[in-house]
Order: C-alpha cells, then sequence, then structure tokens
C-alpha cells in the first residue's frame, strides 16, 4: 500500500495513525463487542467519547469555559444560515466582510432573514487582498461582524483578529482552525466544517460565548436553535457520531503532537517552502494574493498557460502528489497543506515543482 501526499482541500489528508486506530477499532470498539459506530449515542461508550473529543478540543485550542462547544450535523454553510435565525431579529443589520467565494455563501445563506452590509471588500481586485481595517464601514447597530478567517479558494488569509468594538465578531475558522494559537476570547462564535483540519466531512464544530445565546432572534425550530443543542449536549437528535468520534482521534493526535503551536510551526515552515518555490521560479509560477495576506493553508497558484496548468495536474497525479487541481472558480493550481500534510509533502511538491520547470519552463 502507498499513500500519496494528498494536497486536496477538503475533504482532506487524516493522519495515517488515525486512520489506522479508527481501522483497528472498526470492528469492536474497546472491548464492547460492537463499533462505537453501532451504538447508541446515549449509551456510556458513545457518551465517554463525546465527553472526551470535547474536553481535548477545548484543552487543543485554549476554549474558555464562557463558551459553549456544540458538534453539529450540516456542513458549515448550514452554519452560516443559522447564524442569522440565532443572533439576529429579522431585517436587523449584519456586517460581512468579504474576502472571497466562502464569504459570499455566508453572505446568501443569511440575505433572506437580515439587512446584509458588505462593510469591506476585496472582490473588485479578484479577491487578492484583505481590505485594511480603517475602511472597513461597519454599523452601529449590526447584530455581529463576520469574516472569513480563511478563504480556502482564493487563499487569503487574516493574520490578525480585527478589533471591531462592541459588535461580536464571528469566525468562518472552516479551513483553519486547529492550525495555530488562536484567541478565542476575541470572538463571540467560530465555527468550522470538520473536513479540513479536525476530521472527517459530516460533523462541524461550533464554539459560542454564551451570552450570545440569549438573543431572541427568529422565530425558529428547534432544531436550528442553538439554546436546544447546548442543552441537550449536541444530542438533540442523533448525531453524527462516527464523524465525531474521527474528529476525537484526530484531536487526540494534534495533542500528543505537540499542540496548535507545534502545528503553527509546521504549517509555516510547509507554506514558505511552496510560496518560496513560486517566488523563486522567476515568473513560472504565479500566486497573486498580496504577501501580507497570503494563506498558509491553501495556497492558489497558477502556470503561464491552461495546457501547462492541466499537464502539471495529470504529471503530478501520475508522481504521487494527489488533488493539486484548483478550484473551477478560479482554475490553476492549489495545494493545500492542511495539519495532516507531513512536511515530506510539501518537500516533495517543491521538487515536483522545480523539476517541472525544468521540463516544461
Ligand atoms: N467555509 C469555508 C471557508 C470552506 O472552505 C467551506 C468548504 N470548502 C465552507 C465554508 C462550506 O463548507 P461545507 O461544505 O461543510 O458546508
Amino acid at each position: 500500500m502507498t499513500r500519496a501526499f494528498n494536497f486536496s482541500a477538503g475533504p482532506a489528508t487524516l493522519p495515517e495513525s488515525v486512520l489506522r486506530k479508527a481501522q483497528e477499532e472498526m470492528l469492536e470498539w474497546n472491548g464492547a463487542g460492537a463499533s462505537i459506530v453501532e451504538m447508541s449515542h446515549r449509551g456510556p461508550e458513545f457518551m465517554a467519547v463525546a465527553a472526551q473529543a470535547e474536553a481535548d478540543l477545548r484543552r487543543l485550542i485554549g476554549i474558555p469555559d464562557d463558551y459553549a462547544v456544540l458538534f453539529l450535523a450540516g456542513g458549515a454553510t448550514t452554519q452560516q444560515a443559522l447564524l442569522a435565525l440565532n443572533f439576529a431579529q429579522p431585517g436587523q443589520t449584519v456586517d460581512y466582510v468579504l474576502t472571497g467565494h466562502w464569504g459570499k455563501t455566508a453572505i446568501r445563506q443569511v440575505a433572506p432573514y437580515v439587512n446584509v452590509n458588505i462593510a469591506a471588500s476585496s472582490e473588485a481586485n479578484g479577491f487578492h487582498d484583505i481590505p485594511a481595517r480603517d475602511a472597513w464601514q461597519l454599523s452601529d447597530d449590526a447584530a455581529y461582524v463576520h469574516i472569513t478567517a480563511n478563504e480556502t479558494i482564493h487563499g487569503v488569509e487574516f493574520h490578525d483578529t480585527p478589533d471591531v468594538g462592541k459588535v461580536p465578531l464571528f469566525a468562518d475558522f472552516s479551513s483553519s482552525i486547529a492550525s495555530e494559537p488562536l484567541d478565542v476570547g476575541k470572538y463571540g462564535l467560530i465555527y468550522a466544517g470538520a473536513q479540513k483540519n479536525l476530521g472527517p466531512v459530516g460533523v462541524s464544530v461550533l464554539i459560542v460565548r454564551r451570552d450570545l445565546l440569549e438573543r431572541s432572534g427568529q422565530p425558529r425550530a428547534d432544531i436550528f436553535d442553538y439554546r436546544s443543542h447546548v442543552a441537550r449536549d449536541s444530542m438533540l437528535n442523533t448525531p453524527p457520531t462516527w464523524n465525531w468520534y474521527l474528529a476525537g482521534l484526530v484531536f487526540q493526535w494534534m495533542l500528543a503532537e505537540g499542540g496548535v503551536e507545534e502545528f503553527a510551526r509546521r504549517n509555516a515552515a510547509k507554506a514558505a517552502l511552496v510560496y518560496g518555490a513560486i517566488d523563486g521560479s522567476g515568473g513560472f509560477y504565479r500566486n497573486q494574493v498580496v504577501p501580507a495576506a497570503r494563506s498558509r493553508m491553501n495556497i492558489p497558484f497558477f502556470l503561464p498557460d491552461d495546457t501547462l496548468n492541466a499537464r502539471f495536474v495529470s504529471e503530478s497525479k501520475a508522481a504521487g502528489l494527489l488533488a493539486l487541481k484548483g478550484h473551477a472558480a478560479v482554475g490553476g493550481i492549489r495545494a493545500s497543506l492542511y495539519n495532516a500534510l507531513p512536511v515530506e509533502g510539501a518537500q516533495a511538491l517543491v521538487a515536483f515543482m522545480a523539476d517541472f520547470q525544468q521540463r516544461h519552463g
């Protein structure tokens, strides 16, 4: 068996040791006579797995007690819609800072319910930058300010938490959560689909300051109400048990490897290798994002023409480097360098890039 280096943007590569552990426990979990996927979510076995996963995530990210943690079915897109239902009154203004594709998606999800003010946008320059904070046009009465911490397609990342005053800051951390230390206390709410840094697709993590849950929001069904999920420890209905379990194994792995400080170091090293290869290629490879806003997680880049882009994708795949094709919205190439992609993967990619340029440049 050969596991290739997998640069997929999500669902993304998982640590081999986690997959092996899951494989080992697939038929029978911990002497229980059944797989964890075959057990009731309300039984003591799964309850223990769930509680451990939450405790480990709290330790890993440093989540204060005045924040609730939810493990929810429905992807990040579902959470995007639920933000308006839970935290803004009908027609109330919400501020969105638009720095790429996923910010647009987030706005689309809330537009039916609230008045969206796009406080700042980098769309006019092709989403290659983060608008300067002093140019943001925030509303005085916004229910919250929303940012996308890392834009997975455009490869643009906030490297500082913006100060937005008293209005709570909500952030989509789908593609950068747990990749470096994070000051949760600066945010009102953080959400992330698991399928990049945290585990398998099918579960989302939501971290919310408890006092915000008192807001009335919009009329909504119980199942769309975060308060109900908090009251029932994310077990209002049957949760995605397998995904939650597997995410728990990823949290254990991250803690054992040295936690977010260690991943910050590794992720910076991987990103430096790939940006170094792009910037040192004499223009053969191009990344259009301004250096201060470049993502450490997702690096989109372009070769001189589409024939070469396509060739790069097919030859890299043959060389054991998977999923380097760029997202259809922007084309070109994209290398995703999440926590579970080892430094050796980035080294193999830059060696391939140099070789490819020599043959086709
Ligand atoms: N936000 C970001 C930053 C993403 O990268 C993605 C998925 N790639 C989403 C939201 C949407 O996530 P989901 O498919 O889980 O709804």
